[in-house]
C-alpha cells in the first residue's frame, strides 16, 4: 500500500446514517397507501418507479419524492387525493431536515488518517443536500475534496482521478455499497474496502462476492486503520 495517496469515502451509510431514514419514510408512504395494495406490494412498486427514473432524476430525495407521487398516483389509478400528495412531498421534506447521525468511529478514523494521506468524499445525491449534510457533519475540514456525483460507474471515479491527478493504484475507495463504492474502482485498478450497513437499499445489491488483491471486507471503519497505518 505503499503508493497509496488518496482515501475517499462514500458518505451516506459510510460516514452516518442515511438509509434507515429512507425506509422510515417508505414504510409511511406505504401506510398512506394501504386503501390501494398491502404494505410489501407498495414499496415493490415504489422500487421499480424509482428504478425506472433513475436515469431522469437522479439519487437522492427529490427523486425519491417525485417517484412516490408517481407511485400514488399509478396505484390509484389517478384518483389519489391532493391532501395525501401534499402528506407525500411533507415526508419528503422532513427526509431533507433529518439530523445527521455519524456512524461510530467515524471522527476517530478521520482523525488519524488526516495528514497521512488526501482524504476526499464521493458521494451520490442531490447537490444541495449532500452540501447541507456535509456542513451539518461537523467533518468537512478533514476533506481535502468533495466530490458529489450523479453516478458511481467507472467513468465517474475516473474523472475524479483525472482531477485529483493520480493512478488508480493511488486511490482508495470505502464504501457501504458493492456494486457503487467497490466494484467499479476495482475494475479501474484502484483499491477498494467494503464496509458493510446493516440496511442496503435494494437497487445497491448484488449477489456476488468479490475476491480480488486490491479488495477489503471489514466489519467496522476503525478496522481499516489495521492496513493504513502501516
Ligand atoms: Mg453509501
Amino acid at each position: 500500500m505503499n503508493e497509496l495517496k488518496v482515501i475517499a469515502f462514500d458518505a451516506d451509510d459510510t460516514l452516518w446514517v442515511n438509509e434507515p431514514y429512507f425506509r422510515e419514510t417508505e414504510d409511511r408512504f406505504c401506510e398512506l397507501l394501504e386503501d390501494y395494495l398491502p404494505h410489501h406490494s407498495v414499496a415493490r412498486e415504489l422500487l421499480q418507479v424509482e428504478i425506472r427514473n433513475i436515469n431522469l432524476y437522479g439519487y437522492g430525495v427529490k427523486g425519491f419524492m417525485l417517484s412516490m407521487i408517481e407511485t400514488a398516483m399509478e396505484l390509484s389509478q389517478k384518483t389519489i387525493k391532493v391532501d395525501v400528495i401534499e402528506k407525500i412531498i411533507a415526508l419528503g421534506k422532513e427526509l431533507l431536515e433529518k439530523p445527521i447521525v455519524l456512524l461510530d468511529e467515524v471522527e476517530d478514523v478521520l482523525q488519524t488518517l488526516h495528514g497521512k494521506y488526501k482524504l476526499v468524499v464521493a458521494t451520490k445525491g442531490d447537490l444541495l443536500d449532500q452540501e447541507r449534510k456535509l456542513r451539518k457533519s461537523g467533518l468537512e475540514h478533514y476533506f481535502h475534496h468533495i466530490e458529489i456525483m450523479s453516478e458511481k460507474k467507472e467513468a465517474d471515479y475516473q474523472k475524479l482521478l483525472k482531477h485529483l491527478d493520480i493512478q488508480p493504484t493511488e486511490f482508495m475507495m470505502l464504501g457501504n455499497s458493492l456494486k457503487s463504492d467497490v466494484l467499479p474502482v476495482l475494475e479501474l485498478g484502484g483499491h477498494a474496502v467494503h464496509i458493510p450497513y446493516h440496511t442496503t437499499w435494494a437497487h445497491e445489491t448484488i449477489d456476488s462476492t468479490i475476491e480480488h488483491k486490491h479488495f477489503k471486507q471489514v466489519s467496522s471503519i476503525k478496522e481499516v486503520l489495521s492496513f493504513l497505518l502501516k
